[in-house]
C-alpha cells in the first residue's frame, strides 16, 4: 500500500515593524533602522487521514486569533490589523517559532511547518515536531469555537 502523509495549509498575513540593530553588512545597512513588513504566514499541520481531521477556517481563525492574542493584545484579529505591531528585533524565524508556541500551548500538537515571509519576498521554513502530549483537534476552544 502506498503511504501518502497529509497536510493541511492555512495562510494570513499581518503588519509589523522590525528590525536588526546589529547588522554587520554594510550593502544590507537598512535592516538596522525599524522598517515595515506585510509578514506573510503560512502553517502546515500533519493530519491523521481526508476527511476534515483539521477544518481549516476553524484552524485558521485560531491563528489570526494567536497572532491577535501575542503580538495585537487580542486588538486586531487576523489582517484587520491597521497599525502596524512593534516586533522589536524579531527575526522570521523567531515569529515561526513564537506561533508554534503559542499553537502548542492552545492544544494543537502536532508536527508542523510554519513559513513566515517579509512581504511573501524573503523568510523562513521552520518545521516543529512536538513530543508527548496527544493533540486534541479542539483543545482551548470554547462552545463557539474561539478561544
Ligand atoms: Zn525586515
Amino acid at each position: 500500500m502506498d503511504k501518502i502523509t497529509r497536510w493541511i495549509k492555512v495562510n494570513t498575513e499581518f503588519r509589523g515593524i522590525h528590525c536588526w540593530p546589529e547588522c554587520p553588512y554594510p550593502d544590507v545597512a537598512f535592516l538596522r533602522n525599524p522598517h515595515r513588513h506585510t509578514f506573510k504566514v503560512e502553517v502546515k499541520v500533519l493530519i491523521d487521514h481526508d476527511d476534515r481531521d483539521i477544518e481549516f477556517f476553524q484552524f485558521q481563525h485560531r491563528l489570526d486569533q494567536v497572532i491577535s492574542d501575542w503580538y495585537f493584545k487580542g486588538t486586531q484579529p487576523g489582517h484587520k490589523n491597521i497599525e502596524p505591531v512593534d516586533l522589536g528585533r524579531k527575526s522570521c524565524e523567531q515569529i515561526a517559532e513564537d506561533i508554534f508556541q503559542v499553537l502548542r500551548a492552545y492544544g494543537y500538537n502536532r508536527r508542523m511547518v510554519i513559513c513566515v515571509s517579509e512581504d511573501g519576498e524573503v523568510g523562513a521554513e521552520l518545521e516543529f515536531e512536538p513530543d508527548g502530549t496527544k493533540f486534541e483537534p479542539n483543545g482551548g476552544l470554547d462552545n463557539e469555537g474561539i478561544l
